[in-house]
């Protein structure tokens, strides 16, 4: 911790903050997309897209997973951000991430035992009947994972996390304010799916396959 609590007592002398970029961000936000992605500390937004402050709002957390909009009543973090990143910020865009090597998705994949993490249990509630077709039917030992943490990278868990993202892309869809937008033409989502090894992003095409673009 202490090198990263000397970074940020240090990070004002590194940044011109009277340089134009930083004075417009004391104006407001006006971010291009929502991203919503897993909380993994492996996966940086601003990183891969090349980002500066103020283009990307995010939304974190583990699994990369979008609750019903009504799951919990008013008191909802995810249905509060999305709400706010399309009424007030007007946001266009929005990218759910999901990425290689997840500990979330291989709780789910390999049936983990995850009697003494609750609350990752119940969180994970929300995934898990949708994905019921591609988990294992062991009883945690049948795939490679280490633990919660730590998930090698087996193929057949990429067919579980892309298949999260596609069923999180079909729950945000649900959501009144996504929808008005959709239909309204003035919101695209994306799916993404990262490799945290090679940093490739596979992108979802409207066939439901990903691929990917570029070099
Ligand atoms: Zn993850």
């Amino acid at each position: 911790m202490k090198a990263l609590l000397d970074r940020a007592r240090s990070f004002r002398r590194r940044v011109d903050f009277e340089s134009d970029e930083y004075r417009k961000l004391a104006v407001g936000q006006f971010p291009e997309a929502l991203f919503i992605t897993c909380s993994d500390s492996r996966v940086i937004p601003a990183l891969i897209t090349g980002a500066r402050p103020g283009e990307i709002f995010e939304l974190r957390n583990a699994g990369n997973i979008v609750p019903p909009h009504d799951a919990y009543g008013a008191a909802s973090g995810e249905a509060a951000t999305i709400e706010y990143a399309l009424e007030v910020l007007g946001v266009q865009d929005i990218v759910v991430c999901g990425h290689s090597h997840c500990g979330a998705m291989g709780a789910l994949k390999y049936r983990a035992d995850l009697s003494g993490l609750p609350r990752v249990d119940a969180w994970l509630d929300y995934a898990r009947p949708a994905l019921a077709p591609v988990l294992s039917d062991g009883g945690g030992a049948d795939g490679p994972a280490t633990g919660v943490s730590a998930v090698s990278d087996d193929p057949a868990l990429r067919e579980v996390v892309q298949l999260n993202i596609r069923n999180q892309l079909a729950v945000l869809r649900e959501y009144p304010v996504a929808r008005q937008q959709l239909d309204a033409g003035r919101l695209r989502l994306h799916g993404w799916y990262y490799e945290i090894d090679t940093g490739t992003i596979h992108e979802l095409d409207e066939d439901g396959g990903f691929e990917v673009h570029g070099s």
